[in-house]
């Protein structure tokens, strides 16, 4: 008689704490925290609040206030920008619209 053992490893997504979903996209799951967003592409949290200012993002805000980032958007908007990085170096600083 044999015993096999089967040894599963699972890697989770981290996923966020609220489920939400992309109303632009129709995408669940794929909403982070402007916080995590920020820290995903190493930028400060303050120009991910002026990409949704800007309505550069997709976005939604939960019940209690908490703004939440659509993945895609951002990934998307990430393109955008280094292509416009490529084609204008030098001139890639922002303008932080909360003063
Ligand atoms: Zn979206």
């Amino acid at each position: 008689m044999t015993i096999e053992t089967d040894q599963v490893f699972v890697i989770r997504w981290r996923r966020p704490r609220v489920r939400a979903r992309c109303q632009q996209c129709a995408e669940l799951d794929k909403m982070v925290t402007a916080r995590q967003a920020a820290a995903l592409i190493r930028v400060d949290s303050r120009l991910i609040y002026h990409w949704v200012a800007t309505e550069q993002l997709h976005f939604a805000e939960t019940a209690d206030g908490l703004l939440l980032i659509c993945l895609n958007s951002l990934l998307d908007h990430m393109t955008k920008e280094k292509a416009k990085d490529e084609s204008a170096r030098g001139k890639g600083d922002y303008v932080d619209a909360s003063g």
